[in-house]
């Protein structure tokens, strides 16, 4: 789709957008600056007809920033990119950008925790009919979009069970209906999911996690063809600012470089992780699509191109049986970060899912002996070492 002249993605996440200063610096400059001079009053005027392509503000765009919207394009098979703050605002501002009173919302149950606030809490203040549905389950999207919607929201494999949606069926209901459909990507990483290619007209990440994936950064994107762009995103970006810091998107361009061996070497490393859970006799349940066990497995080999670098499972005797694993790890930490370079631990109800009410939580599959995993950089070895003597 991008005019990328066939070229590989791990060439694309090196190289796309790189525009060298007169300097001929090797890495990406970074263009720390607010704002930009004009060489005369007509220019500026010009600027802001849109009718050159000089830079105005940083608010708007920026020349660091942009060579990260180029690449995550290429990368995503996009026609457009913006990078915003965090991942919530991509999340919030590609949904508040083309909603008004009257619409009408049909998301996922699971979703990111702050995900949920935005359809369960901020979008209803507004006028706005949101309702959710099981992911998994096409007849309730089927029922669901019986009705005219304006949006479909989703996420998958969700947060924190892992569980699919099938793309391609919820995309074309979601069109019939009438919705723009919006899938949060984050948890298969743009390499291992192209939601694109199965009807996705809105995709949006959270960049904190796996593009930095070494803790430093916050950062987003919403990837989009250029017409919705124009029409809705780019001005609500432009006058209500969730604009990303040109330094966040300089720390963001490196860790693109290297997502494909470091998300390569975590999945591998995840899988390994889930084939010893599942094997050992303490584990009730292990939710990982790479698994043949997982109840969606045949979809996960179907729309993805590898699985997660996230494995969920449950340990017996509720939040203490679960905390008492925790608490005996020694080199996994406890955070409630993802896609990280260290391998992270949480226990969702208490923490990440905690704003649930306990029958949400019980929906969701998510129960007290519920912990998920995000596996790092660290040799698998050295992980299956830590959760053994853990878990005995
Ligand atoms: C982390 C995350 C977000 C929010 O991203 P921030 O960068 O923390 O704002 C949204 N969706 C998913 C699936 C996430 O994992």
């Amino acid at each position: 789709m991008a005019p990328n002249d066939g070229k590989r993605l791990d060439t694309l996440l090196v190289r796309e957008g790189l525009q060298r200063s007169q300097f001929r610096e090797t890495s990406e400059a970074l263009y720390l600056n607010s704002g930009f001079v004009f060489d005369d009053a007509a220019q500026a005027e010009a600027a802001f007809k849109g009718e050159n392509d000089n830079y105005v503000y940083s608010r708007y765009a920026n020349p660091t920033v942009a060579v990260y919207e180029q690449r995550l394009a290429a990368l995503e098979g996009a026609e457009m990119c913006r990078g915003t703050a965090t991942g919530m605002a991509a999340v919030f501002s590609a949904l508040a950008c083309q909603l008004r009173a009257g619409d009408r919302v049909v998301a996922s149950r699971a979703l990111f925790g702050s995900c949920h606030f935005i359809v369960s809490e901020i979008l209803p203040r507004w006028g706005i009919e949101t309702m959710f549905v099981d992911g998994t389950d096409l007849q309730a999207w089927e029922a669901a979009l019986a009705r005219p919607a304006k949006a479909v929201f989703l996420e998958t494999p969700s947060n924190p069970m892992l569980d699919l949606v099938d793309l391609a069926s919820v995309a074309e209901m979601g069109h019939a209906a009438g919705a723009r459909v919006v899938v949060d990507n984050v948890f298969a990483t743009p390499l291992y999911q192209r939601p694109f290619d199965f009807g996705a007209d809105i995709v949006v990440y959270s960049a904190t996690k796996h593009i930095d994936g070494q803790g430093r950064c916050l950062g987003g994107a919403v990837l989009a063809d250029k017409a919705f762009m124009e029409e809705h995103f780019i001005p609500f970006y432009r006058h209500t600012g969730p604009s990303m810091s040109p330094f966040n998107a300089w720390v963001m361009l490196k860790g693109l470089e290297t997502l494909p061996i470091r998300v390569a070497h975590q999945s591998a490393a995840t899988l390994a992780v889930a084939r010893f859970l599942e094997g050992h006799p303490a584990i009730a349940l292990v939710r990982y699509p790479g698994l043949e066990s997982h109840p969606q497995h045949a979809l996960a080999c179907r729309q993805m191109a590898g699985f997660s670098t996230l494995v969920s499972f449950e340990v017996p005797g509720g939040k203490e049986g679960a905390f008492k694993v925790m608490d005996a790890l020694q080199t996994i930490d406890i955070s409630n970060n993802l896609g990280d370079a260290k391998s992270l631990i949480c226990h969702p109800a208490t923490t990440t899912h905690s704003r649930l009410t306990a029958e949400e939580r019980a929906k969701l599959g998510i129960t007290d002996g519920v912990i998920r995993l995000s596996v790092g950089l660290e040799h698998a070895d050295d992980l299956i070492a830590d959760l053994g003597r853990a878990l005995g």
